[in-house]
């Protein structure tokens, strides 16, 4: 028996192959096309929130977030499992078994509801006790010589820094990320502080936190310790100790933005290879992050999102602001040729709930895609929040 395609000239074979191809194609690009209205929101709509996520959450809570977050329009969940309570870690391996199981408990709920869920890791700053006494050498060290583990920044007893100089650090993290990953149902790994201690603090925030920082202080000044001063001598032949202003000296400026940026590119390499979606969130502009946290975040690769925290009354900014920094973010990303897209940042207690879709204008006309808030707490102390970002939010998903 002669198939029908034996008997066909070549170029009606190769016509009818390439006819065959197209057709598989757009059955392809249907289909896809098909899931995604099911499954995702597009990505300029895309909602986010923000959650801190802790053992004793009562399944009720979680079983409220989840369902609000359904009801109102948030499409994915950033829930914070690696947090700032200093813990002893239950074995040598630093497992974090509590961060697991606190991200294993919202799965389902995730499901039940079709929202993404995102672990929100806190990345230089942690605070296991474990790992301070395990490995102080790998903690940041400021230009008086002290390391983050013996004095109390800003008092706060969680401000406790790696520094990005170790490679074990990197691994540590990395290590961190892959637990995490394991977790069948989560979608992706969010970092969080990803950056050095507050060389400034955000201006807004000098008076309540009673500091002076008109200027860089050596107190507030990361890092200095053993592995980076020999590092930047080698590079350059001087010891950053003895800069006379070491602020104004561009190669250490850089060398520290480059040795962050490269450890972050690195932590989302493996959330990546884990096949999870890898985002961070940032300071609030790429200028401010530099000069505040040294963190050069439009250098940050491998990224799918970064959230800049436009928190922007803490910069003692206006309103309108928030467009800017949204731009300027967009407009940093797109000098450095960096592909990850900006998602802008709420802070719930600066945008007022009759004012929301205000906000939501000028994250839009920065070029932000999609929204994030600060954070689901926030939303339910405050009265009518939840209902007025169910109308705000289903007009901007028309
Ligand atoms: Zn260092």
């Amino acid at each position: 028996m002669i198939c029908r395609e034996d008997s066909l000239s070549l170029e009606s074979y190769t016509n009818l192959n390439i006819m065959r191809k197209s057709t598989f194609k757009s059955a392809v690009l249907v289909l896809a096309a098909a899931f995604c209205l099911i499954s995702c929101a597009p990505e300029k709509e895309k909602v986010w929130g923000w959650v801190s996520g802790n053992l004793s959450m009562p399944d009720e809570k979680l079983e409220h977030y989840f369902s609000k977050c359904k009801e109102v329009g948030i499409d994915a969940i950033i829930m914070e499992c690696h947090s700032g309570k200093p813990v002893v870690l239950d074995s040598t391996s630093f497992r974090d078994s509590a961060a697991l199981e606190i991200i294993r408990r919202a799965v389902p709920y995730a499901k039940k509801y079709g929202i993404e869920l995102h672990a929100w890791m806190w990345t230089t700053n942690r605070v296991e006790k474990h790992l301070r006494e395990a490995h102080p050498e790998w903690y940041q060290v400021n230009a008086q010589g002290e390391s983050c583990l013996d004095i109390k920044l800003y008092n706060r007893e969680h401000y406790r820094w790696l520094c990005p100089s170790h490679p074990e650090c990197t691994e540590y993290l990395k290590d961190r990320v892959r637990e995490l990953a394991e977790i069948e149902g989560l979608d992706g790994i969010h970092l969080d502080f990803i950056r050095y201690p507050d060389v400034i603090l955000p201006y807004g925030l000098h008076e309540s936190r009673g500091v002076v920082q008109d200027k860089v202080y050596p107190l507030w000044d990361f890092c200095y310790c053993e592995t980076c001063r020999a590092e930047f001598k080698k590079l350059t032949g001087i010891d950053p100790l003895d800069l006379e202003d070491p602020t104004a000296n561009e190669q250490w400026m850089q060398f520290r933005w480059d040795l962050m940026s490269k450890m972050a590119s690195e932590i989302a390499a493996e959330i990546k290879k884990c096949g999870k979606t890898a985002s961070a969130a940032v300071f609030a502009s790429p200028e401010e992050s530099k000069k505040l946290v040294r963190q050069d975040w439009a250098n940050f690769r491998n990224f799918d999102f970064l959230f800049p925290m436009i928190y922007h009354k803490f910069y003692a900014k206006e309103d309108p602001w928030v467009e800017t920094a949204t731009r300027e973010g967009v407009e940093a990303l797109e000098a450095a040729d960096n592909p990850a897209k900006l998602c802008s940042g709420l802070f719930v207690g600066h945008v007022p709930s009759d004012r929301i879709p205000e906000f939501l204008q000028y994250v839009d006309n920065g070029g932000s895609t999609g929204v994030c808030f600060f954070s689901l707490e926030g939303i339910d102390n405050t009265p009518e929040y939840w209902d007025k970002l169910k109308v705000a939010l289903q007009t901007i998903k028309k």
